[in-house]
Order: C-alpha cells, then sequence, then structure tokens
C-alpha cells in the first residue's frame, strides 16, 4: 500500500512518526488524537491514501467499508458502544478538514444528541 511521504496520516500509518496506537493491521490504523474534542477520541484511517471523500470511486468501496466496520469494533473495545458514539468524517477546508488523508472520527464518553438541549 503505497504511503505519500508528504502526508502525516501516511507516516505515522508506517510508524515514521509516532502516534498512540490503539489497534493496527493490514489495512488499516487506528490512534488517539492528539487535540481531543471528546473524553475519548479515536482516529480511524485506511492504510491507502485517499485525500477526501470528494476522491471516493466505487473502487475505495472496500476500503471505506472495512474502515467503518472496524472504528465500531475500536469503539465496542473502548466500551463506547452502549452509552453512544458518534463517527465524523470532514470532507474539505470548510468542514474543518486539516489533513488530507481519509480518516473517522470516532468520539465517545460524553453526550451527542442532536439538536443539542
Ligand atoms: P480533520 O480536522 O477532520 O482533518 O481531523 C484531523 C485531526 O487530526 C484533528 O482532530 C487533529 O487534532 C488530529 N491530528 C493532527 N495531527 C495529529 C497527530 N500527529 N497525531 C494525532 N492526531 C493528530
Ligand atoms: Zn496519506
Amino acid at each position: 500500500m503505497a504511503g505519500n511521504a508528504q502526508c502525516l496520516f501516511c507516516r505515522i500509518a508506517s510508524g515514521e512518526i509516532p502516534a498512540k496506537k490503539v489497534h493496527e493491521d493490514a489495512d488499516v490504523v487506528a490512534f488517539h488524537d492528539i487535540n481531543p474534542q471528546a473524553p475519548t477520541h479515536v482516529l480511524v484511517i485506511p492504510r491507502k491514501h485517499i485525500p477526501m471523500l470528494n476522491d471516493l470511486t466505487d473502487a475505495d468501496a472496500a476500503t471505506i467499508g472495512t474502515t467503518i466496520v472496524r472504528a465500531s469494533e475500536i469503539a465496542r473495545e473502548l466500551r463506547l458502544h452502549e452509552d453512544g458514539y458518534r463517527l465524523v468524517v470532514n470532507n474539505g477546508e470548510g468542514a474543518g478538514q486539516t489533513v488530507f488523508h481519509i480518516h473517522v472520527h470516532v468520539l465517545g464518553g460524553r453526550g451527542f444528541r442532536w439538536p443539542p438541549g
């Protein structure tokens, strides 16, 4: 799975840059977000370098499917599944995307009811 030498998350996936990894396998890597927005905040990334949702094609269906399935398994391992958790994928700078290697945020440990209130 060719990594992109300029990409932060490819470098984390390869182990070149350290991260607090919670899971890794042939397809995905998961690690704690460095700036957590919830008591539990994990990022799940495919090893394959796909910049953003805009780039997806049918050829990526298995990669993205596996990433979401792994996110759900990690949420269960972290005991988030009973109280509830949120998966977020930001697409583009206007949505707050800052790292252009597609990733799923797993957020848990606090309430996420929508609309709030
Ligand atoms: P996004 O804003 O959706 O692109 O999410 C990027 C996320 O990556 C942010 O929540 C950052 O806090 C997180 N992040 C940036 N650099 C690192 C890093 N070196 N290790 C872990 N998380 C990071
Ligand atoms: Zn990458």
